[in-house]
């Protein structure tokens, strides 16, 4: 496994969290809700076929990603699960999209007109069709246009509306106005269709582990998946346990003494008081380890260490309590003994969400699944 790379930094990623926050979830919906595992984002920079595979295994049935290219990686890598792609796709590109089995959302009929013009397939395609209830994102607001989008799906001897959907804009928070608001609108436009497609979704994790009996039959399951809470607020409300898949590691590749007054890094901000240990680790900021980091600290040897100095694309620099042997590990997001750095805590310290950290780790760092 080590030998497939050649640096000393790391993410790993426990697949056995994957299966217990998909399998719990399974366990806490029932059977009759189908469960999409939401693997954009290259898995949210966990991995996507590593994460498809063991999300189908413990009890999803679905895929989703963002874009037309992701659909065609799984696919490529082995992926013969049914697959949504979420957001738009040219109308010019329907033919690959049905060639491989991808199912696409349609939200506009030109859309829809252009792709039926230069569909050329003879093959069926579904679709799903996304409404907008109030996230004012992609979707159908009309009624008209609602009728119009499924009668022209069902006049063509190839396509098929295979599901309808909406997506929540505020599911994670506390105040459940503005999601009962969509939620009705939601209801209202399914009024709309001539028949009930195969699946309707609404949920995303946030209204799946907090509003069970609003998902109807399936769930895009995306940030949970991964063991993280849709957002700090609804933390304490969650149903049952998730286990985090992500950590993040390195090594110290260099060990020095500094006297008082010597300096790191560039800009020479920081200057050393006493003598102090420092050590080198081998992540920047084109690992997603951002410049907004220095003052954080990491965990070597189970004690949070901060990082001095600005961060440099490539390299950091942290001051030890007393000298490490270099290849001591560093842990930069996860656990050391009692020690431990979440994910959460990273997003909160650079003032965003716990959704950005690990899509935020760039295609440098290696992954490693346990
Ligand atoms: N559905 C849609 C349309 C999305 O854009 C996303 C994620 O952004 C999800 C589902 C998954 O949401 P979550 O990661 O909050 O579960």
């Amino acid at each position: 496994m080590k030998d497939s790379f050649y640096r000393d930094t790391w993410a790993e990623i426990d697949l056995d969290a994957i299966s217990h926050n998909v399998s719990s979830l399974r366990e806490f919906l029932g059977n009759d809700v189908n469960i999409m595992a939401v693997v954009k984002a290259n898995a949210y920079g966990h991995g996507d076929v590593q994460v498809a595979k063991t999300a189908l295994e413990a009890g999803a049935s679905y895929l989703a990603v963002a874009f037309l290219d992701e659909a065609l990686a799984l696919r490529k890598k082995g992926m013969e699960a049914p697959i949504l792609v979420l957001g738009a796709v040219r109308p010019e590109y329907i033919n690959i999209a049905a060639r491989e089995r991808i199912t696409l959302t349609v939200f506009q009929t030109e859309w829809l007109e252009q792709a039926a013009l230069l569909y050329q397939e003879t093959i069926p395609i579904s679709f799903h069709l996304k409404m907008d209830t109030g996230m004012g994102r992609i979707g159908v607001k009309d009624e008209a246009e609602t009728k119009r989008i499924v009668e022209m799906i069902d006049q063509h001897p190839y396509f098929s509306l295979e599901g309808v959907y909406t997506h929540f804009a505020t599911a994670d928070e506390v105040n459940t106005d503005y999601f009962s608001f969509q939620y009705q609108n939601f209801l209202r436009m399914l009024d709309w269709l001539p028949y009930k497609p195969c699946f309707i979704h609404c949920g995303n994790s946030a209204t799946s582990l907090r509003f069970p009996e609003k998902v109807f039959n399936m769930v895009r399951f995306g940030i949970s998946m991964y063991g993280l809470a849709p957002s700090p607020e609804i933390k304490p409300y969650l149903p049952y346990k998730l286990k985090e898949a992500f950590s993040l590691h390195s090594r110290i590749v260099h060990v020095k003494q500094l006297m008082p007054g010597e300096k790191v890094s560039y800009g020479a901000t920081y200057t050393a008081e006493t003598e102090e240990w420092v050590g080198t680790v081998p992540i920047g900021y084109a690992d997603g380890w951002l410049r907004r980091l220095q003052h954080f600290h990491v965990l070597v040897n189970g004690t949070r260490v901060p990082i001095i100095g600005r961060i440099c694309m490539d390299q950091l620099m942290v001051r030890l309590p007393e000298k490490v042997p270099v290849g001591t590990q560093v842990t930069l997001i996860g656990r050391q003994g009692d020690a431990y750095i979440s994910i959460d805590e990273v997003a909160q310290y650079l003032g965003t969400i716990n959704y950005e950290i690990p899509c935020t780790i760039s295609y440098r760092v290696p992954r490693i699944f346990l």
